[in-house]
């Protein structure tokens, strides 16, 4: 082998891949050629950093996890659009209920019942986002309880 062969060589002489005689002449001129051991120096460092660089595979139970996590957060977020609809049609529900008598009254004008009526659904959805921060707040506090 050449120089250049050698030079061309690193690789499969640093992976241990070349047979026991081309071992032996990579050897032998490495011993003598200065350029061609700084190159194969090079090449051992910069493999060790790939290696470095290069990700282990997550272990399955990670995936697992990972996966369970995010079932759980769509559950959960199905589970509060759920909560939420339900709890603004009951809240509405109580509210028309309790202004009844003003939205059956004639001589209340129809911008008036639709005012009473709006006010009625805001409130109901301020009041069940509030609920919910403030159930999102506990259960946080909970979780940090748990992790000191
Ligand atoms: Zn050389």
């Amino acid at each position: 082998m050449n120089h250049q062969e050698i030079l061309e060589n690193i690789p499969l002489y640093v992976a241990g891949e070349l047979s026991p005689s081309e071992q032996a002449e990579m050897d032998t001129h490495l011993k003598n050629c200065e350029s061609c051991r700084m190159e194969l120096e090079e090449f051992r460092k910069m493999e060790g950093m790939l290696e470095q660089l290069r990700l282990p595979d997550p272990p399955d139970e990670l995936w697992d996890g990972y996966w369970s996590g995010i079932y759980n957060r769509m559950e959960r977020k199905l589970g509060w659009i759920l909560f939420s609809f339900g709890a603004i049609v009951l809240l509405f529900f109580g509210f028309s209920r309790l202004v009844e008598g003003v939205l059956s009254d004639p001589t209340v004008p129809p911008l008036i019942k639709w005012g009473i009526l709006c006010v009625g659904g805001g409130l109901a959805i301020l009041l069940v986002s509030v609920i919910r921060e403030q159930l999102f707040y506990r259960k946080n506090e909970r979780y940090r309880e748990v992790q000191r």
